[in-house]
């Protein structure tokens, strides 16, 4: 029977030895939710690939879609799938190199699972190969091909494509744990976050503005980036959280190179108590060393000092240029670039300190009475529900 199928090569689940089904089903269970809105008949595991069946061809742009964001699959191609026999596969083979429309050179990469079948794999591409030479005529090259022609011989049956599309590879969401990303709507902690959600992660998110001295523009920009990335996690909460009471009491009591060292440490504290509530095990950020004054290694010392659990900084050794390339392609950069004023954009000091001393910084804590600043209501915090629509 000649159906269209999407063949679905995952990564790392290999190493996982006993756990591996458990990241199988996870993996399954997640595409299910990626496609529901697009028809196909099972998703289901043969032989170290994920197969979805009778799907409809005419949709492809949608499936590339939906299944490049599908964090845990490494490779996914379009696949005709036709029975086990030479002259199937040979028209098959070329008929899908016709539809491509391209003179260049091509190849011919087949998979055995059924070793049974008569044909080795280097026969499979000779005969192929050979064949598609005979009707078109392609260059054959191997490293280079304009069209690849992929063959896999699956039990009794054989899939043919030319389609193969390379996704993020990572582990499927939801194989970790839970964990608080601190999201502004910069560059960096967007993608800082993406990073931990392809290890299999779940996020949830919390933001700190300062309206209504600042517009409430960068949690608008918050959430959009948030739309964006629950294409890759399908849903998320986020924390609201008003920092302007606090930021003024540290304004009006503290020396301003110290601002943005205690707005952190604020932060960092409020966080953790609602880390502590709801069981995210470590805070995310998107701090990067070097790239700003306040993120230098004294300061993230002073930061992390503020923290129970610990902070996680995926970007620490980025250069800025990769962290835009990653949010260009995830699909967070134009938003990020939209101007915005935040808790810590807007109150920058003249000279921030680059080198916080913890007995300093505990003084002037002492001074201003910061604990009790700092405790806050968890169960009050305002939280946003988003999902991929
Ligand atoms: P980003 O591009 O993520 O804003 P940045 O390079 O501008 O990062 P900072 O503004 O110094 O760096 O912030 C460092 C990190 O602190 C951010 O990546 C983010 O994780 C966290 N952070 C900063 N501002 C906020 C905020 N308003 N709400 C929540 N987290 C924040
Ligand atoms: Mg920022």
């Amino acid at each position: 029977m000649i159906d269209d199928v999407i063949i679905i090569h995952f990564h790392e689940l290999t190493l996982k030895g006993k756990n591996r089904s458990w990241f199988e089903k996870t993996l399954i269970n997640n595409l299910k939710q990626h496609l529901y809105n697009l028809p196909y008949e099972h998703i289901k595991i043969l032989s170290g690939r994920i197969f979805v069946t009778s799907i409809n061809r005419d949709l492809w742009n949608q499936y590339k879609h939906v299944l490049k964001c599908v964090i845990g699959i490494r490779n996914f191609i379009l696949m005709k799938k036709t029975s086990l026999d030479i002259d199937a596969i040979k028209n098959e083979a070329l008929y899908a190199c016709q539809s491509m429309n391209i003179n260049g050179s091509f190849r011919v990469s087949a998979r055995r699972q059924n070793k049974n079948f008569q044909y080795t794999t280097t026969e499979l591409n000779i005969i192929v190969g050979e064949f598609v030479q005979k009707n078109i005529r392609l260059d054959v090259n191997l490293k280079t091909p304009d069209i690849n022609i992929i063959i896999e011989i699956v039990n009794n049956d054989a899939f043919i494509g030319v389609d193969k599309i390379n996704a993020y590879g990572g582990l499927p969401v939801g194989t970790g744990e839970m964990a608080l990303s601190l999201i502004s709507s910069g560059i960096d902690s967007p993608v800082a976050s993406f990073n931990i959600i392809k290890r299999g992660v779940h996020l949830d998110y919390i933001h700190f503005h300062s309206a209504p001295t600042t517009s409430k523009q960068s949690i608008y920009n918050v959430i959009s980036l948030l739309e964006i990335l629950t294409q890759y996690q399908l849903q998320c909460k986020l924390y609201l959280f008003p920092l302007l009471d606090i930021q003024n009491k540290i304004m009006d009591e503290v020396d301003s190179k110290y601002w943005i060292i205690l707005f952190r440490r604020a932060m960092i504290r409020i966080a953790n108590q609602i880390a502590q509530h709801n069981n995210y095990k470590v805070l995310i950020s998107g701090e990067n060393i070097g790239q700003v004054a306040s993120q230098t290694l004294s300061n993230i010392v002073a930061v992390q000092d503020a923290s129970d659990i610990p902070i996680v900084r995926p970007l620490s050794g980025y250069n800025k240029e990769d962290i835009v390339n990653q949010a260009q392609q995830i699909g967070t950069y134009d938003i990020s670039i939209e101007p915005y004023e935040d808790c810590c954009s807007y109150f920058v000091p003249p000279n921030p300190e680059t080198k916080a001393h913890l007995n300093r910084i505990y003084n002037i804590e002492n001074k201003i009475n910061f604990d009790k600043l700092v405790d806050v209501n968890v169960q009050k915090i305002e939280i946003k529900e988003i999902k991929y629509e």
